[in-house]
């Protein structure tokens, strides 16, 4: 696999590069048109930062918290 040169990455400025399947979309789409994926604003090296995912992050707390308390009265 060749990896693409910053004079090359120049050709792109007006796109980013979708952070799920690699596939170039337009600078301000907020979700890529090839894969439906949620795209962030244009990271470094021309790729497309992932926003972060809160449903996600705040059902992984949960999930610990629910964790903890099962040990707490399981245990203890
Ligand atoms: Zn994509």
């Amino acid at each position: 696999m060749v990896r693409p040169s910053p004079a090359m990455m120049k050709k792109h400025e007006s796109t980013k590069k979708c952070s799920n399947c690699y596939g170039y979309v337009a600078l301000d789409a907020n979700v890529c048109p090839m894969c439906k994926a949620k795209l962030g604003k244009l990271g470094r090296h021309g790729m497309a930062e992932q926003p972060i995912n809160w449903k996600a992050y705040i059902l992984c707390v949960l999930a610990w918290l629910a964790f903890a308390i099962y040990v707490k009265f399981a245990f203890f």
